[in-house]
Order: C-alpha cells, then structure tokens, then sequence
C-alpha cells in the first residue's frame, strides 16, 4: 500500500506539494484537521506565512497533537514556514514553534531587496551529495544555527559565506527554499522512505 502522505492545509503553498506527492506514488492527504493527521504516515509543511499558520494549528487544535506525533517518530518535512515552524527558536514570538529541530532561524532574512530568488544549491550530504540543485527562495528564512544532532544537507553560497539551506536531524527535514516549485523531488523523496518505513514498523 502506498503511504499516505498528509500536507498541512491550513494556509500557504499546500497544493504544489500535493502534485509531488502523486508524483511519487504516495497518497497525498489534506490536514485541516486533527483527526485527518491522526491518520498519516508523514506529514508536510508547506511554505506560506509562518505566523498564520501557527495561529491556526493552536486554533484547530493541531499543534499538540504533532508535537507529541513529531516527538514519538512522525517523519514531517518543512518548507520554507514550514522550516519556521519545525525549529526550536524561531525569533519571533507570533511563531509558537514545535521545536522538532535543533535550529535558529531568521524569518525574512535575505532582506526587501531579495524577497525572492533562484540560486544555486549544493547537496553536501547522502547518496545526491555534490550534485547542484536549483532553489527557489521566497522570503526564505536563515538558518542562524544548527545543533550537534542535526545534519547539513544542502548548503548555499552567498557573499562569501556558506549557510544551510536543508537539514535532517532523525525524522525531521527542513529545507529553506521551495523544491516543490521546481520539480526537485529529491527532499520529498527521503520523506516517502520514512513514511515507508514506519508503515512497516506499525503493520
Ligand atoms: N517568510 C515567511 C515566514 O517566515 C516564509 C515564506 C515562505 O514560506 N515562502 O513566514
């Protein structure tokens, strides 16, 4: 049986993700609610406004429910807010965070100038390492630090400097930029084998 892959549904780019998800051959399951995400073997968090959708996981009483899911095993991946979201400080207090990643971030950090880019981004981690990838960034947040069990992915070179773009720490991924916008299944792919894998484990 396929895995059923759940995409929060509460606000934000929800619907592309939905298309990859199909793509892959897993069932892709709208979460508005905490039922349907009782129901899952993944979850996705979709890029969109990070502080809306924290509002409404407090308001349709989602976010307790995948904070305990996330902390006993549910893989879920995060786009963009949805890496917001994931992290354990967020620097702002209208984002209630699940805390799932050992991370800091900086919400819109590539400044006015830069609300939205393509750049270049290197996967430095895993069986696609040293392959480069397009990104879409779209008021994308900096990933400020990251903790000793978390693992760097993908990294992006700006002004000298290099900075994590995709991270992994156990069930959890996040990536800052939009992979669902260009085609690249390679993130969500990683997903579907957690979900696969705890579909065996609870058969
Ligand atoms: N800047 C947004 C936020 O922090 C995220 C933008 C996005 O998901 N594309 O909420």
């Amino acid at each position: 049986m396929h895995p059923k892959i759940g995409i929060l549904a509460l606000q934000g780019d929800f619907a592309e993700h939905v298309q990859v998800v199909k793509r892959l051959k897993a069932e892709p399951v709208l979460v508005k609610t905490p039922d349907s995400l009782a129901s899952v073997d993944a979850l996705i968090i979709p890029g969109g406004e990070s502080t809306t959708i924290s509002r409404l996981m407090k308001k349709s009483g989602i976010f307790p429910l995948l904070k305990r899911l996330v902390g006993e095993g549910l893989p879920v991946y995060g786009t963009c807010a949805g890496a917001v979201l994931l992290a354990k400080n967020t620097g702002d207090a209208r984002v209630r965070p699940l805390g799932a990643l050992d991370i800091s971030v900086k919400r819109n950090a590539y400044g006015p100038q830069k609300e939205s880019f393509e750049g270049a981004v290197a996967i430095v981690h895993g069986k696609a390492r040293g392959r480069v990838i397009k990104g879409v960034f779209i008021r994308a947040p900096l990933i400020t630090r990251t903790g000793r069990k978390v693992a760097i992915l993908a990294v992006r070179k700006e002004n000298g400097s290099i900075h994590p773009v995709a991270v992994r720490q156990g069930n959890v991924i996040a990536t800052t930029f939009h992979p669902e916008l260009t085609g690249e299944t390679l993130f969500h792919s990683m997903l579907k084998e957690l979900a696969e894998r705890r579909q065996n484990e609870q058969a």
